[in-house]
C-alpha cells in the first residue's frame, strides 16, 4: 500500500478509495478532511491510472487551492495538468474558450472591484443620481446579491422595484449590465453566473466538460452558494463522480449567500451517495472536543455527528469572568506571558505563535493590542490591521491633529478629500506647490479665496466648509470635551455619513472601529476630567507608535473567529463571551442567525489543540458605552463539568445572587444594539451642539456645560456667548458648545 494511504485511518482510507459514484465526506473539524481529499487525488492518479486532465478540484480561496496543489504534487510529482483551482479561476478558464457563445468576445475583460466602482459612478452621473446619498458601494452590494440569486434586471423590475430605492437599484443594475456587455467585460460574479448560463444554453459544451471532468471534488462544500452549487451539479450530473467535503457545523458564511442546504441535502441530490463520516479528531484534547460538542449539539438543523479523539482529556476549558474588558485583556496577556515563560509545561516554555486570540468583532482587538504591548508581548493582527493602523482611525486622528495644529500639512493632505470634496490629486499637488512657494501652510493657502476661486464650484464649496469647520473647532477646542469634539468632527465633516451610505460589510466594520475610538477617549476622560485635545493626542501618539513587529517574528496571533476557519493553535483564547457581543445582537435579525453564531462558536473552540480559555467581562465599554453584560448563552450551553476556573476568579460577585439577579433583570430581553446606540449618540450630540446656534440665550440665563458645569450667561452677541462658570468666565461659540439650559 502506498505510504500516504497507510497513514490514513480506516474511515479516511475508505473515503479515499471510494472513487466511483457520489461521495459525501461529512467531516468534523480537524478530522483530516483536506488530507483525505488530497490522498484521494493522488490515489486516483497513481493507482487508478486516471489522467490528471480528468480531475477537477475546487475550493474557495487561492491560498487553499495552492496548498492543495502543493500537497498533491508532493505525493505524485509536479507538472501534471490538473485543475485544482478556486471556483472563479475554473470558471474563467472555461469562459475564455466559449465566451462567444454568450455573445462576448474571447478576450473579454474581467472587472475588479475598482473597475466596477468607476463604472457605477459613471452610470450614476448619467442618471443624475446623487452618489452622496446612494453610493456606488450600495449599488454594487445590491447588484451582487441579485447575481447570486440569479435575478436579472428585468426580473428585479417585476418582483421588486416598488419603492424609490429599489427603482434606483433597478435602473443602475440595468445600465450596469448594459455597460459591461458593451465593454466586453465581466465582473467576478459574472464569471460564475455566465459559466452556468453557458452550460444551460449549450448542451454540447456542457457535455464536453462533463466528459472531461470525470472526477469532481469540492472542499468546504458547506460554504457554497446557489451558483456554485449549480456549477458543480451540472458538471457532475452525467457521471455522478462527485466528492464533496465539508462540515455543516462550520458553515459560517450564510450571511454572504452560502446555503447550508447544499450539504444537508447532498444525499437527496445524488441518490445512492456514499456517506463517510470522519469522526476521529486529530487536533484537540478530549475536553476541548467535548466542549465543542456540547455547544453545537444545541443546533437543530444539523446532521448528528460526534467527534472522538485518542488524545488525552487534557485540561478543562478555563473560564474567566473579568470585571471589565481591560481586566479581561490583561488577564489574557498575563496567561500568555506565564505560559510562554514555562509555567504550563514546566520546561522551555512555548512560542508566542502557539497562541491565538479569536474575537467576534474587529473592534475588540484594541484592548488586546494595548494589553500585549504593555507587557512587551509581540503580536500580529491577522487578516486585518492593527487598530491604530486602520484607515478610518488614521483619518479621524488627522482631523484631530489638524484642529490642534493647522500647520500640519501631512494631516491635511490625508483628509482634505476624505470624504470626497471634489479635490483631486492634481489640484492638491498644485495647491501644495503654491503653499511651498508662498512658504505658508497648506491650510493658510486654502483660506485664500483668490486661490480657491480657480477651482470647481464643488471643490470651492468643499474647501470653504472644511476650513470653516477646522477653524471653528480649533477656536473652541479648549472649551470642549475631547469626546464632544470627536462627535462634532465625525458628523460635521460628513465622514460618518459617507460610511453609513456605503452600507457594506467593510463600511460597517469601519463604523464599529470609529465608535470604538470613543471608548479610548472616554477612558482618558474618566482618568482626567479636564483632558485637553493636546494631551489626548500626545498619549495616543505614543500608543499608535508601538513599533510594528517584523513579519517573521514569533508573535501571538489576533484575528476574528471568521478568519480562523481551517487553522489550528495549541492555545486559544475566546474573549467577549457575552450576549449581544457573541452571539451578536444582529444574530436575532435572521431566522437562522443564532444557529450560525453557534457554528462560529464551534469553529472557534475546535481551533484549539491543547488548551482553551473563554473569557467575558461583567462590565464592558464598547463603542464608548458602558454596560453590564450577561454571560453568553453559549457559556450556559457549555457542559459545566468541562469548565473550570474562574468564573472562579470573581466568585465573590457570583455568590451575591441578588446582585447578579439585579443585573439580569436590568438586561433587555433582546441583546442591546450597542453600535446603533453609539451612532445615535454621536449624531444627537453633534445635533445638540449645532442647536445652540438657534437658542436665544440672554444675560441671566442659567446654562449647563458638560465640562464646566452650571453657569450664568453674561452676554450673547452674534455667535459668541460669555458664561460665568464656577471656575471663571468662558467665551464659547454657539453652534459648537454643548450648552443646554439648566433645569428648573
Ligand atoms: P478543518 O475542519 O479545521 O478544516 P480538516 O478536517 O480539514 O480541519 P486537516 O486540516 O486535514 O483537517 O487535518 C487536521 C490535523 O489532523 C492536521 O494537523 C493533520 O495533519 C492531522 N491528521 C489528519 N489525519 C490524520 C491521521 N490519519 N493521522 C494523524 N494525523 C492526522
Ligand atoms: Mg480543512
Amino acid at each position: 500500500m502506498r505510504d500516504y494511504l497507510a497513514k490514513l485511518n480506516e474511515k479516511q482510507r475508505e473515503a479515499a478509495l471510494h472513487t466511483e459514484g457520489p461521495l459525501l465526506i461529512l467531516a468534523g473539524a480537524g478530522s483530516g478532511k483536506t488530507s483525505t481529499m488530497t490522498c484521494r487525488i493522488a490515489y486516483l492518479i497513481e493507482e487508478k491510472g486516471v489522467n490528471p486532465w480528468n480531475i477537477l478540484a475546487v475550493t474557495f480561496t487561492n491560498k487553499a487551492a495552492k496548498e492543495m496543489r502543493d500537497r498533491v504534487e508532493a505525493l505524485v510529482g509536479e507538472g501534471l495538468n490538473m485543475w485544482i483551482l478556486t471556483f472563479h479561476s475554473a470558471c474563467l478558464r472555461i469562459l475564455r474558450r466559449h465566451a462567444e457563445l454568450l455573445g462576448y468576445g474571447r478576450d473579454f475583460a474581467v472587472y475588479d472591484p475598482t473597475d466596477q466602482k468607476t463604472l457605477v459612478k459613471n452610470i450614476c452621473r448619467d442618471l443624475q443620481i446623487d452618489t452622496k446619498k446612494f453610493t456606488p458601494a450600495y449599488f454594487l452590494g445590491n447588484i451582487s446579491k441579485c447575481k447570486e440569486n440569479r435575478v436579472t434586471p428585468a426580473q428585479y423590475e417585476r418582483e421588486y422595484g416598488s419603492d424609490f430605492r429599489e427603482q434606483m437599484v433597478q435602473k443602475v443594475y440595468a445600465a450596469y449590465e448594459k455597460q459591461l456587455k458593451k465593454n466586453n467585460a465581466m465582473d467576478f460574479d459574472d464569471l460564475l453566473l455566465n459559466t452556468v448560463r453557458l452550460f444551460e444554453a449549450d448542451e454540447e459544451v456542457l457535455l464536453q466538460y462533463q466528459h472531461r471532468f470525470r472526477y469532481i471534488m469540492v472542499d468546504e462544500y458547506q460554504d457554497t452558494n446557489q451558483i456554485q452549487y449549480a456549477f458543480v451539479h451540472m458538471l457532475a450530473q452525467e457521471r455522478g463522480n462527485i466528492c464533496v467535503v465539508g462540515d455543516d457545523d462550520q458553515c459560517i458564511y450564510q450571511w454572504r449567500g452560502a446555503d447550508i442546504r447544499n450539504i444537508l441535502e447532498f444525499e437527496k441530490d445524488f441518490p445512492g451517495a456514499k456517506v463517510v463520516k470522519l469522526e476521529q479528531n486529530y487536533r484537540s484534547t478530549g475536553n476541548i472536543l467535548a466542549a465543542a460538542h456540547s455547544v453545537i449539539a444545541c443546533n437543530s438543523a444539523r446532521k448528528d455527528k460526534k467527534l472522538w479523539t485518542d488524545a488525552e482529556e487534557g485540561s478543562k476549558v478555563t473560564y474567566c469572568r473579568a470585571m471589565d474588558e481591560r481586566e479581561e485583556a490583561s488577564y489574557i496577556a498575563g496567561e500568555i506571558g506565564r505560559i510562554h515563560d514555562g509555567a504550563y509545561s514546566g520546561d522551555a516554555g512555548k512560542r508566542y505563535s502557539d497562541f491565538a486570540v479569536l474575537y467576534r468583532t474587529n473592534a475588540q482587538s484594541r484592548t488586546f493590542e494595548e494589553a500585549l504591548s504593555r507587557r512587551n508581548v509581540p503580536y500580529r493582527v491577522l487578516g486585518g490591521l492593527r487598530y491604530y493602523d486602520r484607515k478610518e482611525i488614521k483619518d479621524i486622528m488627522c482631523y484631530m491633529r489638524l484642529v490642534q495644529n493647522r500647520a500640519d500639512d501631512l494631516a491635511l493632505v490625508r483628509i482634505i478629500n476624505e470624504p470626497k470634496r471634489g479635490i483631486g490629486g492634481k489640484t492638491l499637488e498644485k495647491l501644495q506647490t503654491l503653499a511651498a512657494v508662498r512658504s505658508e501652510s497648506l491650510f493658510d493657502t486654502l483660506l485664500d479665496q483668490e486661490v480657491t476661486a480657480s477651482l470647481s464650484a464643488k471643490a470651492r464649496e468643499g474647501i470653504a466648509a472644511f476650513t470653516e469647520m477646522i477653524t471653528d473647532f480649533a477656536g473652541q477646542q479648549e472649551n470642549m470635551r475631547v469626546s464632544d469634539l470627536y462627535d462634532g468632527l465625525l458628523v460635521r465633516s460628513g465622514y460618518l455619513k459617507a460610511l453609513e451610505d456605503q452600507r457594506t460589510v467593510e463600511s460597517e466594520s469601519r463604523i464599529e472601529n470609529l465608535m470604538e475610538f470613543k471608548s479610548v477617549i472616554y477612558d482618558y476622560e474618566n482618568e482626567d476630567a479636564n483632558l485637553t485635545l493636546a494631551e489626548f493626542m500626545e498619549r495616543i501618539a505614543l500608543l499608535a507608535d508601538v513599533d510594528n513587529h517584523d513579519a517573521g517574528e514569533d508573535a501571538v496571533v489576533l484575528m476574528t473567529l471568521h478568519s480562523a476557519k481551517g487553522l489550528e493553535f495549541p492555545f486559544v483564547f475566546m474573549p467577549g463571551m457575552e450576549d449581544g457581543l457573541f452571539p451578536g445582537w444582529r444574530a436575532f435579525d435572521r431566522p437562522d442567525g443564532l444557529e450560525e453564531e453557534r457554528r462560529l462558536c464551534y469553529v472557534g473552540i475546535t481551533r484549539a489543540k491543547e488548551r482553551l480559555w473563554m473569557t467575558s467581562a461583567e462590565c464592558r465599554t464598547l463603542y464608548g458605552r458602558t454596560d453590564y453584560t450577561r454571560e453568553s448563552q453559549f457559556m450556559r450551553e457549555l457542559d459545566p463539568k468541562l469548565v473550570e476556573g474562574d468564573g472562579v476568579m470573581k466568585k465573590r460577585d457570583r455568590t451575591e445572587g441578588q446582585f447578579r439577579d439585579g443585573i439580569r433583570s436590568a438586561r433587555p430581553a433582546r441583546p442591546f444594539d450597542q453600535l446603533k446606540y453609539a451612532r445615535q449618540m454621536t449624531e444627537r450630540n453633534a445635533a445638540a451642539m449645532a442647536k445652540t446656534a438657534e437658542e436665544n440665550f440672554v444675560a441671566g440665563d442659567r446654562v449647563v456645560h458638560p465640562k464646566f458645569g452650571e453657569g450664568e450667561v453674561l452676554s450673547c452677541e452674534g455667535k459668541i456667548i460669555r458664561v460665568a462658570f464656577a471656575d471663571g468666565e468662558k467665551k464659547l461659540a454657539l453652534g459648537m458648545a454643548p450648552l443646554s439650559r439648566a433645569e428648573g
